[in-house]
């Protein structure tokens, strides 16, 4: 077999075979396919398509080329999320100890930023001294020990998605539906947790544009985890905007632990309300919606979620005094207002525009192997429905330097529009699934 034809068959768009696509995965991962061929492969892809059996194989083919964790040394049911992705989606750091304090084991495995989106990864990191590639033996133990893990993939786990995200990551070939769901369920699959739920973006800050294309995202994540024997259920939340306020990674730590504190409310504590009433009925844990809701605001009300976020973060390494005390996290330079020169209603906030421009300040890689800058970032002081008058601060940016920081505030005044009308607020939940 070659690699050169099955790109060639791709790009012609036949159908490639289960032993073409373990061929493609197995050999990327052995270093004999280079990257630049496994570009052509996923632009290929990205344009033609795959059908649900291609889908399937990829999936398994990339849960196969890596080890699979035993989560069978923890007692309950194991519980994880994965969201496709979005700005400011500091989802999982609310809930995730939210869920656990409720009694679920989340064993929880997360990535890095991909293009303009952020990752849990690289915000957990803004933790000094978190550790967030640990053994499997650590995991199960965390896991066992405070009944939360939240680790990146170690080598040995799904190593072709971890290649194959990177470099999709650098050659605009992120927003294929086969390719999110291959990379999204093998990971999944390979992680072990008997409960799935899956937040699929959709809207301009998302890489699922198109409510029918997050529905179909969405669809096949779901019958691929229930094939698998896994338990699994799907939001579809709107990416319209940027998800909360902040958008930067220790800054997104920051409003997480705001909401932790109830010290916040809005569409991130409406996310995690609804994405952890999912996992408790799921898992078994709460008998309905209204039940989970209490459960899940109780987790706040008593401390018991922020303190489930401090036990995570010291298992792994890092200082929990900074779950308590947020001005030992990551703070830039400069913090520059952006302000409005104009007033009305906020019709629209390009959200995947404010991605780029927080990754423009350090927030997120360009390449493979840039660093990022924990401290920079944004954070708006409007959303859409929001009235502005002039003179108004809509955001202010964190930056590392004088001259980024300016360049940002010109850049989010173009992110909003505005309107004389008042706006209604968009519905946060477009659908649930499963
Ligand atoms: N998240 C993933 O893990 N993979 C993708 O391809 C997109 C979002």
């Amino acid at each position: 077999m070659r690699m050169a034809d099955l790109i060639a068959k791709k790009r012609d768009w036949y159908t490639l075979t289960k032993e073409e696509i373990y061929y493609m995965v197995n050999e990327y991962v052995a270093g004999t396919i280079p990257d630049y061929q496994m570009s052509a492969m996923c632009m290929a892809i990205l344009l033609n398509g795959m059908d649900d059996e291609e889908i399937l194989n990829l999936t398994m083919a990339m849960t196969d080329s890596g080890e699979k964790i035993d989560l069978s040394a923890i007692d309950g049911v194991k519980a994880d999320k994965h969201s496709t992705g979005g700005v400011g989606d500091k989802t999982s750091l609310v809930l995730c100890p939210m869920v656990s304090s409720c009694g679920l084991k989340i064993a929880k495995m997360s990535g890095r930023g991909l293009g303009h989106t952020g990752g849990t990864l690289d915000k957990l990191e803004s933790f000094e001294g978190f550790n967030c590639f640990i053994s499997d033996e650590e995991f199960v133990n965390n896991v066992n020990k405070n009944g939360i893990c939240i680790a990146g993939q170690t080598a040995d786990i799904d190593p072709a998605d971890k290649k194959l995200y990177a470099l999709r990551d650098v050659t605009g070939t992120v927003p294929s539906i086969a390719l999110i769901v291959s990379s999204i369920m093998s990971k999944k699959l390979a992680a072990g947790a008997d409960v799935i739920v899956l937040d699929v973006k959709c809207g301009d800050g998302s890489f699922m544009k198109e409510i029918g294309a997050a529905n179909e995202l969405a669809r096949k994540m779901i019958t691929i985890g229930n094939n698998a024997g896994r338990k699994c259920a799907a939001v579809i939340t709107d990416m319209d905007q940027p998800l909360g306020y902040a958008v930067g990674n220790a800054l997104e730590v920051k409003e997480a632990i705001s909401v932790l504190k109830g010290d916040m409310q809005g569409d991130l504590l409406d996310l995690c309300l609804t994405i952890g009433s999912k996992m408790l009925i799921l898992g078994g844990i709460a008998k309905d919606e209204s039940e989970a809701g209490i459960m899940l605001m109780k987790s706040i009300s008593s401390g018991a979620a922020l303190n489930k976020l401090a036990d995570m973060v010291e298992a792994q390494g890092g200082n929990r005094q900074a779950v308590y005390d947020v001005s030992l996290l990551p703070s830039a330079k400069y913090k520059v207002d952006v302000i409005s020169s104009i007033s009305g209603y906020v019709k629209q906030i390009k959200a995947e525009e404010i991605g780029l421009i927080s990754m423009g300040l350090g927030g997120g890689r360009a390449t493979k192997d840039d660093e990022i800058d924990l401290s920079v970032g944004i954070v708006l002081n409007k959303k859409v429905g929001d009235y502005i008058n002039t003179g108004d601060v809509i955001a202010t940016v964190h930056a590392s330097s004088k001259d980024a920081a300016d360049d940002a505030c010109n850049k989010i005044v173009s992110c909003y529009s505005l309107t004389g009308n008042p706006v209604e607020r968009p519905p946060f939940i477009k659908a649930t699934l499963g």
